[in-house]
Parts: C-alpha cells; structure tokens; sequence
C-alpha cells in the first residue's frame, strides 16, 4: 500500500506510554500544547539566531525569524511554523519518536511512582511535542534543516503507536506543525480562542507571533532590554499588564544576575494591598520565565508565602523549560533562584527605607503586616526582615515610627533589653499602669498594636543581641528610681502586710501580691509571671481560646499611692469596705492588662461600693 518514499516507524516503548496517558487522560488545560508548539518554535528560532552569527550558508536566510500560526475553522486544523533551525529526517525520528528530552523522561518516571494520581502530573510537566495530541486526530510536522542541501520532510502521525516519515518538495526552512482537530477539540481553530491563549502563555515570546497574518505580541520582554532604555511608561504599562492591575506600581526592582544563577527579574510593589482591603489571601503573582517562555504564572515555591504581594517577573536561563516541582533537583533549583531575589528584594526595601524613608513609611504602613508575616513564621529571612519593622514608640510622637536600629541607637549605656507593650493603641497604652515605671527611668518602650506583632516579637526574641521584653512580663528587673525621702509611703513592714491580706482576700485568682517597683502614678497593676505566660495567653487571647488555659497573675501593688495607704488602715477600721476596694483594684488591674473576663461581679460590687460611699 505504501508509497516506496514512506518509511513507517514504531514509537519507542516509553513515548507509546507516554501518548497513551496524554491522548486518554481527562486533562483540563489541553491549551498548553499552544505554548508547547510556540516555545518550541521559539527555541529553534533562537537557535537558528546563534548560527547566524557563525553560518555563511543558511538556507532560505531571508526569512524573518517569527512564529506564524494560523487556524481555520472550516478545516478544523490549526498550524504552528516557525521559520528556526529545522529538523533533519534522523532528527524527527529521533526528537520526535523517541524520548529524547528530559522533560518526558521525568514525567515517565514520576509516572512510575505515581500510579494513579497520573491525570494531574500532566499539569506539572510540559510534555512538550506531545501535548499536541491531547487535540489532535493526526500531526503532521513538516520540516526542513537550515542547511542547504538537506530535503524537507514530513512526519505524520495520529499518536497510536506508528508514524510515517516522507520527503515533500517545496519546504520552506524551519518547521511547520498542522494539527487536524479531534471532534471534542475544535475550539481550538476558532482565532479568538488562539489569540486568548496566546496571550495568556506567551506575549512575551522574543519573536512575532502572527495569528492569521496579525501580530499577537505586541508587548516585549521588558525584563531583559537595560534598564536605561526603558521608560516610566514602559514600566507602568508592564505592570498593569503583567499584574492585571490599574494603579501604578508604588515600587520597583529591575535587576540582573550572573551568579549564582542567571536572573533577570522585575519586581512591582503594587499601590494598593487588596489584603488589607478585605479582598481575602492574594495569590502569589510573579510569574516564573526560561528565557522569555512562561513557565508558570503563580509558582507559588518560587518566592515564600509573606512575599506574595509582589508582582512581576522572574526569568532565568539557568531552568529547564519543563521544570518540574516533582524532582528534588528542579525543586532546589526553583527555591535556590527563590532565595536569590528575596533577598535582593530585601535589600531594595532596605535601600528605599534609608534613601526615601517618608514613602517607605507609606509603604510599612499598608504591607508591613507581609514583613511581619515573614518574621512571624519564616525563620529564613527573619534576620533581614528585622531590619525593615517600624513601630511607634514612648520615644516618638503619634504616627512616627521607628526601627528597632534606631531604638538600639537610643539606649541608655546600661539598658540591655529592648522593651514593648501591647495594646488597642497608643492611648489605652498611655494611660495604663505598664508604661509609667519605664517613663519614670526615662526607658523608650515600642508600642505594639498589631495581633501579628505578639508573633513578631516571639519568633524574633532578640535584635542585634539585645532581649525583646514585654513590659507587662512579672520578672523584668527595672533599676531603682531615686526616691524623695518626703514622699509619704508604706513602710516595708507595712507593705509586707496589706500585700499578704490583699492575697489572702483576692484567694485563688491571684498568684502573688508584691510590692512593685514599676508603679509611679497607678496604684497596682496585674502582670504575667514571665515572658512565656504573657505571651502565650495574649496569643491564645488572639486565637480567642483565651478561656481554654487559666491566667496565673502577678499583682503588683504601689506603696506610694493613697489608696493602698488608705486601705492599709481600713483593713481593720472598715473591713467590709476594705475587701470590697481591694477585689475591686484588683480587677481594675485585671481590665487594664486585657484579663478580665466576666465583668458581672465588677459592675454589682461596684454599686456596693458607690451605696456605701454615698452614705457617708
Ligand atoms: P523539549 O522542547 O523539552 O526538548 P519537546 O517534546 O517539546 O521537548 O520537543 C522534543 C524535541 O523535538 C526538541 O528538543 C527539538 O529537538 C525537537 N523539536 C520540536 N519542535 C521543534 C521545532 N519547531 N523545530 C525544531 N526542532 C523541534
Ligand atoms: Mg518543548
């Protein structure tokens, strides 16, 4: 039957595998063999743009070096030629008939361990060529070799098991690939779903994509061109594209690498975080190139979590097209390159701080929580991530901030802790009892207002080796304060007293009364034993579990106020009186450290004591 030029040939084993997974799987994105067939044309393009450098004698060398793809939807076909190297006829049985690239030899081996989950592995690796029969009833791939005297030949094959290889006359150089559409497929020769996916995958391919005769990719690589050739503009409208957004970007980083890996990226800040405006977790959104072919527009093991309000691109050379999360090596590779730019990124953050300080403080305040996010659960960068947290401080007016450096810088000589409070905000900090023992010793204190800060502080525990400590934490050691002799106070003997009746009243809801020496102008407060427990509880508070783990307090009362002297006598002058102001101061300290929990029996006492006050 055959004609004696054809030459018919099997499938190697693998690749007859491999065809059978990709015709019968119930794969969803079936559009990828577009940017397949493109990339490929692409990287012959690519090649034949390097030989030109060398080779005098290139066949058809007027060509220009583009991709040409044109649909029709009467045929049902869809044909993707690109004018690049060619394939010789050794080249098409071998590139094509066998498993010759790596990308197909990981999935088959992933296939092996796989077993069942085979549908989704498809997702992961560019099956490249192949992909193309997820569509087609039959490929056929013309093609002709950049050199002179080589014949063109076509390869024809419906993917079941066989394929025919012919010599054909009149074959322009490069490679031409007519995709006769399965019955189930045909919305692929429709132009408007191409242009779609086209745009989608690959706008950024180095050579013209022409869509029946038009222009597809109109915008270029930015990423690559030098950074003073380009525009403002240029940049603003790559963004919006890249990121689908309409503000402009509030920052950006253009930066290329050699070494350890080659990096081209551009990386947007946007204006606005959509985060904070309630729009729910944003995806990660810098999208993942190989030289200009897209790889994945939301790898998401690309860049850690906290960074992905980041927009842009990411292109390096140094990956394979068909990368895949699957292997550990492709792996480490995508986190090593990951690595690289947040780290540059934090750098440039860093830079921007110091140089612009007022719109990097415009920037903190609207994605700081990312930073702080980053600090809280990423121990990788939580060094570099320290550097770029501003808070206020007792040291600073309302709404300025500072950096822990900058607090360090301010330290007395004597002082090894860094100290912070957190609260509501800056008033409920202000008039509570925690702040006046630091304000009275002249100790700056960083106001914390955040939930997320309580983890900031936890995970981060010290900056540039001085302690963070919370000044509601029961065992801080403050210095003395010189004290006026004249000032009525307590005796010791006396205080010793009223702290063991106000324990004995209070009962069980009390650990220990002491005397304190933090109090300057409250009359007592309530504080956690240690670091560990007041931490803890605010966070299981944050949880709003806050109930599920009992509170043990400190109460630590001020020999110097009036009222404690007042009740130190009316213990025994007006005893009913005296427990029912001592419960009362006690969860007074309870509201202001954010611990009381049930305030029924504070309002009925309350009115006891205001029935008995109003007696007299
Ligand atoms: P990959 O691109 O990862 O190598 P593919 O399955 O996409 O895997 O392609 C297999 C091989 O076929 C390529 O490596 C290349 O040698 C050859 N090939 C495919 N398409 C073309 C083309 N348009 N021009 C030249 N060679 C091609
Ligand atoms: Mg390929």
């Amino acid at each position: 039957m055959s004609t004696p030029n054809v030459e018919k040939h099997e499938f190697q084993a693998e690749i007859k595998q491999l065809l059978d997974i990709v015709i019968h799987s119930l794969y969803t994105e079936k559009e990828i063999f577009v940017r397949e067939l493109i990339s490929n044309g692409s990287d012959a393009l690519e090649k034949l743009r390097h030989l030109k450098i060398t080779e005098k004698e290139i066949f058809d060398s007027d060509l220009d070096l583009e991709i040409k793809i044109s649909s029709d939807d009467t045929a049902n076909t869809i044909t993707i030629q690109d004018f690049g190297i060619g394939m010789t006829k050794d080249e098409l049985v071998k590139s094509l008939g066998t498993i010759a690239h790596s990308g197909s030899k990981q999935f088959l081996e992933a296939l092996k361990e796989g077993g069942e989950k085979n549908d989704n592995l498809i997702g992961q690796f560019g099956v490249g060529f192949y992909s193309a029969f997820m569509v087609a009833d039959e490929v056929k791939v013309y093609s002709r070799f950049w050199k002179e005297d080589e014949p063109g030949h076509v390869w024809t094959s419906s993917g079941a098991g066989s394929y025919e290889v012919e010599e054909v006359e009149g074959q322009r150089r490069g490679t031409k690939i007519v995709i006769s559409l399965k019955e189930d497929s045909k919305d692929f020769a429709k132009e408007s779903t191409i242009k779609e996916i086209i745009k989608r995958y690959s706008s950024f391919v180095q050579f013209p994509i022409k869509l029946n005769g038009e222009k597809t990719n109109t915008i270029d690589a930015l990423w690559l061109r030098s950074k003073s050739e380009i525009t403002d503009e240029e940049y603003t409208e790559f963004y919006k594209f890249q990121a689908n957004a309409w503000d402009e970007p509030r920052y950006r980083l253009h930066f290329s690498a050699d070494a350890p890996l080659a990096i081209n990226a551009l990386l947007f800040v946007p204006n606005e975080n959509p985060e904070r405006a309630g729009l729910g977790r944003i995806d990660p959104a810098v999208a993942l190139y190989c030289r200009k072919v897209l790889i994945d527009s939301k790898p998401d093991e690309l860049l850690p979590e906290w960074m992905r309000f980041a927009k842009g691109v990411v292109d390096s050379e140094d990956l394979p097209l068909n990368i895949s999360r699957e292997t550990m090596q492709d792996r480490s590779l995508i986190q090593k390159l990951g690595r690289v730019i947040t780290k540059r990124f934090l750098k440039f953050l860093g830079e921007e701080a110091k140089k612009r300080p007022d719109q990097y403080q415009e920037f903190f305040d609207k994605f700081g929580f990312f930073l702080k996010e980053g600090v809280a659960i990423d121990m990788t960068y939580k060094e570099e991530l320290s550097k770029l947290l501003y808070f206020e401080s007792s040291a600073q007016e309302k709404g300025k901030k500072t950096s822990l450096a900058d607090y360090v810088s301010r330290m007395k000589e004597e002082q090894k802790e860094i100290y912070y409070i957190t609260g509501q905000n800056r008033e409920s900090i202000e008039s509570g009892p925690y702040l006046e023992g630091f304000k009275a010793r002249g100790l700056e204190v960083l106001f914390l207002y955040e939930p997320v800060d309580e983890y900031v502080m936890s995970n981060l525990r010290e900056y540039d080796e001085k302690t963070l400590v919370s000044a509601d934490q029961g065992d801080i050691k403050l210095d003395e304060t010189p004290q006026s002799s004249d000032e009525k106070s307590l005796s010791e003997d006396e205080s010793k007293g009223l702290c063991e009746w106000l324990k004995e009243t209070i009962g069980e809801r009390v650990k220990e009364v002491k005397v304190s020496d933090r109090l300057v102008d409250s009359p007592a407060m309530a504080l956690s034993p240690d670091a560990m427990s007041s931490q803890m509880r605010r966070m299981m508070r944050q949880m709003g579990q806050d109930s599920a783990m009992p509170t043990e307090v400190l109460f630590e009362i001020n020999p110097r106020h009036a009222l404690m002297i007042n009740l130190y006598k009316q213990r025994e002058s007006n005893a009913d009186l005296a427990k029912l102001i001592a419960l009362q101061a006690f969860d007074n300290s309870m509201i202001a450290a954010g611990l009381l929990e049930d305030p029924k029996d504070m309002v009925t006492r309350m009115y006891e004591i205001l029935s008995q006050a109003s007696e007299s």
